[in-house]
């Protein structure tokens, strides 16, 4: 099976929070009968698994409902879950279109530092160049001159070229020279990183309103993909952010990364149910290929384990 070595990573990246899962659900299964008690700490262990109390909620309406002829057993109850999970993420797996026109679409990536920005952009560009399009990067967050270097770093491995300006210099002016260079050169997709200062919320939602300006007087549809990418380990953290970055920088979708070193990969399923923003791939590793599109179906049951 061709996707086997994808659907290994995938699984291997859940792992983490589908045993946590496991153990929190460890247990409550020698029990005869699903009483109310029993669905509480069904409801509970899920919470505590970071799937958010909604979702939680109606695992525990579908258990109430089911019929257990020989007691709840394991099995069933990580297939219940499973298929719940898949209903709730399925509307929400979208992966990142890449429009025919205009040219260059601009995809603006946003999140706070250390969420694995520069990492996504460069595994994102990797993804891209495979398929066969033209990519520029623009080093838009131009306050650490560590973020420029890193992003040249990657850049060179992925083979792509980057745009940047002097260290502290006004973001909106590389993303400006970005769009110039990619429409007279015919490149396809420029691909914006941004500061992730949230500690100072009123210049970065100030920095990412220039850019957007910037960019909509040259493209007027542009940016045509504002991309949040949340770091997993974070948990509930997560959601916070994605209330913060709507406002700053008008979301429209989602990258999730580490998920390969967590337990609390569940958040993804909180994030979907809270905001139903599409999420378009996951991180689970430090690698150029270590970028999966988002499956509904492959991360419900990785989940569920
Ligand atoms: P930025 O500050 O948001 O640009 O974050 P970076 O891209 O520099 O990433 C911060 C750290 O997270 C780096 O050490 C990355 O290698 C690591 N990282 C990013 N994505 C992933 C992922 O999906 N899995 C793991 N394990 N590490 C990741």
């Amino acid at each position: 099976m061709n996707d086997a070595p994808w659907l290994d990573r995938l699984r291997a990246g859940f792992r983490k929070t589908s045993d946590r899962l496991g153990d929190n659900l460890t247990g409550l299964f020698t029990k005869a009968a699903l009483d109310g008690e029993t669905l509480d700490e069904i409801e509970e262990a899920l919470i505590a698994s970071d799937l958010g109390p909604a979702t939680a909620a109606k695992v525990r309406t579908r258990l109430a409902a089911e019929r257990f002829e020989r007691g709840l057993t394991e099995e069933a109850a990580r297939e219940i879950v499973a298929q719940e999970l898949e209903k709730i993420l399925a509307p929400v797996a979208q992966p990142l279109e890449i429009d025919a026109f205009p040219r260059p679409q601009v995809i603006l990536v946003v999140g706070v530092n250390g969420s694995g920005k520069t990492t996504t952009i460069a595994k994102l560009a990797h993804l891209l160049v495979e398929q066969d399009y033209g990519v520029l990067l623009a080093a838009g967050d131009t306050f650490r001159a560590a973020a420029i270097e890193q992003l040249r770093i990657w850049a060179d491995r992925v083979g792509v070229q980057v745009i940047s300006g002097p260290e502290g210099g006004d973001s909106s002016a590389v993303v400006f020279d970005g769009v110039k260079k990619a429409t007279a050169e015919g490149i396809d997709v420029l691909i914006v990183d941004t500061a992730g200062r949230l500690q100072n919320k009123k210049g970065l939602m100030d920095e990412l309103a220039k850019i957007r300006r910037v960019l909509g007087r040259l493209n007027p549809a542009a940016p045509h993909n504002v991309v949040l990418v949340l770091d997993a380990t974070t948990g509930q953290n997560g959601l916070n952010q994605i209330e913060v970055f709507q406002e700053v920088a008008g979301v429209t979708g989602l990258v999730m990364t580490k998920l390969d070193g967590t337990a609390r990969g569940g958040v993804l399923v909180a994030a979907a149910e809270q905001y139903g923003l599409p999420i378009h791939a996951v991180g689970v590793g430090e690698g150029m290929d270590d970028l999966r599109p988002f499956d509904a179906r492959e991360a419900a049951r990785a989940i569920a384990g």
